[in-house]
């Protein structure tokens, strides 16, 4: 059976009407066409297909459908914003300003950007994730060319003042890019009472096809963006390519789709999300890292004290659900996001981004909360403080959370100074534990003097782990030798 999918902030499923729509294009004569063909229907009826899409998009962001440029999603949306525009206005100046906070989307070519001799500010968020647009007014230098902060982040939810934000770079004549792709399907939008003047969608973040985005860029910063592509004009020369009717139409048809549903959806998830929630009550040490007030509906993101996350994401395989960003948790760095935040690292290790959407239900809600309650309960056990063991055990510990294993190893010995029992008590990843469980069985009746296997390389070879844990396997290896010592003090 597949897991409850509860991540939709990393991505959501088509919505079905979006699916039929597609299917009748790649099926239909619809698909045919090239819509730069104006010699025959099947060019011209793509092309008016497409510039109903394009409507149905702008209308989503309160936009005119001819400022809006698809591309093919909100990596490429913000890529041209920021490095078209500084492109564009390289002889004016080289300084830009953003947020710790932002996607990779934005800090990858910022940080590109600053390899190539431009200088970038990169402010701080509060510690509710938010930036005060005082914070950007004082960034802004005379050589200023953009700023660019997120509407909604993407791990935490926490929706940014961009209003605010802009009102400030208005007065200083500096243009905002906003990478909206978060908030696009979940919360009302219109570029113009924002006041940016790029804004950033992705329309497999509202139920839409993935590859494809769009980028909307005002009039007034229009004639200053470069475009990173050439061939052929398309896209008023900013995004040249023949344009992918299917997944326009789609994303035309998940766009209408949300202007229909957006106050049903966010009533929804959001009674799902305080059902989760709710469901947590009177567990102890938890951080919920997601905005009171300013926040994305239907998103939480918890951070739980006192264990390790890897071994939280394993003991939950019923929901899918994040560990942080979906980009970041293969990396094994806590997120720069939490941590920008002022989560510390051990707790931010162990974050679980909760992301509901428009088909879950209230029994997978609470399903969720009991899984999760149940997961923190038996991993807490695994390390529970004391001894599981009596008089005359020795015992070492070694570790912590932060280093991703906190180990207690106790062990007994005979009068021979053999191993006769040996317990673990340990906060780590499913990958330690076999190695845990490994130790456990094949040390008893070995003698105290020479028992390990080897050691932690050894370990890794034996027990198929990769190398990265090997940090990890040292401080089962002090804790076993601290333990051993101690057993055999008289
Ligand atoms: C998902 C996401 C992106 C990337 O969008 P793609 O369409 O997958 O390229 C960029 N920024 C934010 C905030 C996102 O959530």
């Amino acid at each position: 059976m597949k897991p409850i999918f509860l991540d939709h902030a990393s991505t959501t499923p088509i919505d079905p009407t979006v699916a039929t729509a597609m299917s009748e294009v790649l099926t239909g004569a619809l698909g045919i066409g090239n819509a730069s063909s104006d010699t025959h229907a099947y060019g011209r009826d793509a092309a008016s297909a497409i510039e109903a899409a394009r409507a149905d998009v702008a209308a989503l962001i309160g936009a005119r459908a001819e400022d809006l440029i698809f591309t093919s999603g909100a990596t490429e949306s913000d890529n041209l914003a920021i490095v078209g525009v500084a492109r564009g206005r390289a002889d004016r100046g080289r300084h830009l300003v953003t947020s710790r906070t932002e996607h990779k989307a934005v800090l990858d070519p910022v940080h590109q950007l600053e390899k190539r001799g431009w200088q970038v500010s990169e402010l701080e968020p509060g510690r509710d994730g938010r930036i005060d647009s005082a914070t950007v007014a004082a960034a802004l230098r005379p050589d200023t060319q953009l700023v660019s902060i997120m509407h909604a982040n993407n791990e935490t939810g926490v929706v940014q003042d961009i209003a605010a934000i802009a009102a400030v770079c208005r007065a200083r004549d500096v243009f905002l890019h906003c990478d909206a792709a978060q908030s696009v399907g979940r919360l009302p939008i219109d570029v113009e009472s924002l006041g940016v003047d790029l804004l950033s969608i992705s329309a497999h973040k509202l139920y839409g096809p993935k590859g494809i985005g769009a980028l909307w860029v005002s009039p007034r910063v229009r004639p200053w963006v470069e475009p990173l592509m050439w061939g052929g004009g398309h896209e008023r020369g900013l995004r040249p390519g023949t344009l992918a009717t299917h997944q326009i139409i789609g994303f035309g048809r998940a766009a209408a789709r949300v202007r229909e549903q957006r106050d049903s959806d966010a009533r929804h998830v959001e009674a799902l999300a305080s059902r989760f929630r709710s469901g947590l009550a009177g567990v102890e040490g938890l951080r919920w890292n997601d905005h009171p007030v300013h926040r994305l509906p239907g998103l939480l993101s918890l951070s739980i004290e006192g264990v390790e996350g890897e071994s939280l994401i394993a003991a939950l395989p019923t929901i899918a659900v994040s560990s942080g960003a979906a980009c970041d948790s293969t990396s094994g760095e806590p997120s720069y996001v939490l941590r920008a935040q002022g989560v510390p690292t051990e707790l931010a290790q162990s974050t679980l981004r909760v992301a509901f959407g428009r088909f879950n239900t209230e029994t997978e809600a609470i399903h969720a909360s009991t899984v999760v309650r149940e997961a923190v309960a038996r991993l807490r056990a695994q390390d529970a403080p004391g001894s599981p063991a009596g008089e005359g055990w020795g015992m070492g510990e070694a570790g912590s959370l932060r280093e991703g294993a906190r180990i207690r190893c106790f062990v007994r010995l005979d009068t021979k100074q053999n191993i006769t029992a040996i317990e673990f008590r340990a906060a780590t990843c499913p990958g330690v534990w076999t190695v845990l469980d490994g130790l456990k069985r094949e040390l008893v009746g070995r003698p105290a003097a020479t028992p390990t296997l080897g050691g932690p390389r050894d370990w890794v070879r034996r027990f198929n782990l990769p190398t990265e844990k090997l940090g990890r396997l040292f401080r089962v290896e002090d804790a076993l030798g601290a333990a051993l010592k101690s057993a055999g003090e008289p």
